[in-house]
């Protein structure tokens, strides 16, 4: 399998990169992870969006999905073929935020039209041509879900956004590469208690991959703070292995 990281920022931009959005490639598909500002412009720079078998979608916040907005731009306004179009796979119960998101940018139909949308069932794994990803519930402010991925024999896994819970186990077991977030700097940036959390700090991405038995740590969705060393340094000492850090615009293979 490879991955190809087209943006990894957090909700607060970092300069000159965009918010969460990676491809997953294996088994003879190709898969856009996430679509949060700025992931179409660098899309394009690859692949025309008809070259993807699919976009998924973690959560709605903004900084995970807000450029299906701009994607639909690439696409003529008419209404494309049913199976022409682009499948988009939305996560549970996001229809009507979906619908409220067109109509606030000046058209109910601002999807309808060249996408095929559809909602995962929040558990299933989707079949996509040999690529399998499972939805696995995350916890974070609003409803979000993680993916395992696996094809020709490689498994990926991607936390989304999340603060510490057992669904970390489940993506990190067995991963030949854990993609985590590691959004924080401090527990004061995250829900103070009796909040639930919604992120974790590099050093919590670090113990989850060591107790679930990720066989490589890749950190992500990390603030703007220099070159993230900070971040590989703690996620490392927890992990007790070497840490890297996403990288836009790179391509890393995964498993053999
Ligand atoms: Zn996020
Ligand atoms: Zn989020």
């Amino acid at each position: 399998m490879r991955l190809t990281v087209l943006g990894r920022s957090p909700a607060s931009p970092n300069p000159g990169e965009a918010c969460a959005g990676y491809l997953f490639e294996g088994g003879g598909a190709r898969v856009l992870v996430d679509i949060g500002p700025g992931v179409v412009a660098q899309l394009v720079r690859r692949h025309h969006p008809d070259e993807l078998d699919a976009v998924v979608v973690s959560h709605m916040h903004a900084d995970h999905m807000l450029d299906l907005v701009t994607l639909r731009y690439v696409y003529p306004w008419r209404a494309i073929p049913k199976e022409q179009r682009l499948r988009v796979i939305m996560p549970p119960g996001s229809a009507d935020q979906l619908l409220d998101l067109a109509s606030g940018v000046g058209n109910a139909r601002h999807f309808e039209d060249c996408f095929r949308l559809a909602e995962h069932d929040g558990s299933t794994a989707l079949a996509i041509a040999g690529l399998s990803i499972s939805p696995i519930r995350t916890q974070h402010f609003v409803p979000c879900w993680g993916f395992r991925a696996e094809a020709d024999g490689g498994r990926l896994a991607y936390t989304a956004d999340t603060g510490p819970c057992a669904a970390l186990d489940d993506l990190a077991d067995a991963a030949d590469l854990l993609l985590s977030e590691a959004t924080l700097r401090s527990l004061d940036e995250d829900a103070l208690p009796p909040e639930p959390r919604g992120h974790l700090l590099p050093a919590e991405a670090g113990a989850a991959a060591r107790s679930g038995g990720a066989k490589r740590l890749m950190l992500t969705h990390l603030p703007a703070d220099g070159n993230g060393d900070w971040a590989r340094v703690q996620a490392a000492e927890a992990y007790g292995a070497d840490v890297e850090i996403a990288e836009p615009a790179r391509t890393y293979q995964v498993g053999d």
